[in-house]
């Protein structure tokens, strides 16, 4: 757990020599609570305080990651109970499980890989795909994982039971870091050792938190680090309370045994398949690392990705684009110039409606600090000052031979000041809402 400033100054030596630059070891010690100074700066603080200070920098929850050459999938390092108290860091990678007695699988591997959702702007796909040993052949299993690395380049989960199986499949993965699933109670220590010796995150499963963290102690101390936790439960009450356990335990307590991402597969405790993605959704917000999926449809992953998105997006930090002149539909020199903020959704609802009309214009986008139009006038991030230098320094008047510039009827009130700020503009009042865009296009033109 994070230390307060207080209390890495009693681990400081406390005779202020300025050493490190700064001129108190208090002060040094507020920068590195603060995390805007490094602790190698003092040169006299003890090897036990270093060890003390370090072992309390590490996250409560620890960053695990399955790689496949650049592309990533990372669950931990939450810092956390809940989004209002800061952020979630790293969205719960979401995999589908196939097996290695389906037909086809680079088909099947490349299809889920194609799948994106373009949600205002930010592309968000499946992470990863889990395969299983499901024949129990481990010449057929590394078959398979051969398969899918040819067609995709997706993160994986290998799930088998024996070292063996782990040991051909890992021999195909082609450079990948796989997660291997699981170690249990019988087989952790070969387990640990096939994790140890391909450097790969080991999924570890046990009923039960002490089972769980007498298990997680154990391969630690076996030499491997990079664990993911199983706690057994399936079903939406027993996930969701061992989750809740686990991160509290971690966050609240410290519990380094437990302070591990969790991995859940929703398709085992769903009661039908249609209850999958409502347990996945809960698993999401309430604290999976990594989720597994059995099915995967377009429609349910659409709906966990996004919802995944807004729970893994920094309430503290508006989803923005970058200011700017956008085209619509290719606009001409007479077309309007419509002007609204870089706040995503502001962008998103104005663009897809005049796009969707077939109507040509262009849209300026002035910096408000990714601030929705109301809430940027509001704080004074969107004025006829900013307005007019969107205008200025994108070039429009270049582009156009109608200076004809349209404000958002929320912000009606601008109309004289940005008339003033943009001398020889014609300046006219758009509709409040975005759906009313395109009528009002057609009714002036
Ligand atoms: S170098 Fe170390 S001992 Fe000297 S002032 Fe900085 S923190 Fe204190």
């Amino acid at each position: 757990m994070a230390l307060t400033g207080l209390q890495i100054y009693k681990l400081l030596p406390q005779t202020n020599c300025k050493q490190c630059g700064f001129p108190t070891c208090l002060a040094f010690a507020m920068k590195l609570a603060a995390k805007q100074a490094e602790l190698a700066a003092c040169p006299y603080v003890s090897e036990a305080s270093k060890a003390q200070l370090e072992a309390a920098a590490q996250p409560p929850v620890r960053l695990i990651t399955v790689a496949t050459g650049d592309r990533k999938a990372q669950a931990g390092n939450e810092i956390v109970l809940f989004r209002h108290e800061k952020t979630f860091y790293n969205r719960a990678p979401i995999f589908v499980r196939v097996k290695d007695t389906d037909a086809d699988l680079a088909a099947t591997a490349k299809t889920i890989n194609e799948f994106a959702v373009d949600y205002v702007g930010i592309k968000l796909m499946i992470d990863g795909l889990a395969i299983e040993n499901a024949s129990g052949d481990a010449g057929k299993f590394a078959a398979a994982v051969e398969a899918v690395r040819g067609a995709t380049n997706f993160p994986l989960i290998l799930i088998a039971k024996d070292v063996a199986a782990f040991e051909a499949a890992l021999a195909k993965a082609n450079g990948a870091t796989p997660m291997l699933y699981a170690a249990d109670a019988s087989n952790w220590q070969a387990m640990a050792a096939v994790a140890k010796k391909f450097k790969a995150p080991l999924a570890v499963k046990a009923d039960g938190l002490d089972a769980l963290a007498t298990l997680t102690e154990q391969i630690k101390g076996a030499g491997v680090e990079d664990l993911v936790l199983d706690p057994g439960a399936r079903d939406f009450l027993g996930t969701l309370t061992l989750a809740t356990q686990i991160r509290r335990l971690a966050i609240k307590k410290n519990f380094r045994a437990l302070g591990y991402p969790i991995i859940t597969f929703p398709g085992e405790g769903a009661g039908s398949a249609g209850e999958e993605p409502s347990l996945a959704a809960q698993q999401i917000g309430k604290y999976a690392g990594f989720v597994v999926l059995d099915t995967f449809t377009p429609a349910s992953a659409y709906a966990l990705l996004v919802l995944r998105q807004n729970i893994y997006t920094d309430p503290q930090k508006p989803i923005q684009v970058q200011p700017g002149l956008y085209e619509i539909n290719n606009p001409k020199p007479e077309s309007p110039v419509l002007v609204t903020t870089n706040f995503s959704i502001t962008y998103f609802s104005i663009s897809n409606e005049v796009e969707g009309a077939g109507l040509p214009a262009w849209l300026l986008v002035a910096d408000a600090e990714g601030m929705s139009v109301l809430t940027a006038w509001a704080a004074g991030k969107f004025d006829a000052d900013r307005i007019a230098k969107a205008v200025k320094t994108t070039g429009v008047e270049g582009k156009i031979s109608n200076k004809r510039l349209v404000l958002p009827g929320a912000v009606a009130v601008l109309m004289g000041e940005v008339e003033e700020a943009l001398a020889g503009w014609k300046i006219e009042v758009g509709p409040r809402e975005a759906v009313d865009v395109p009528a009002f296009l057609k009714f002036k033109a």
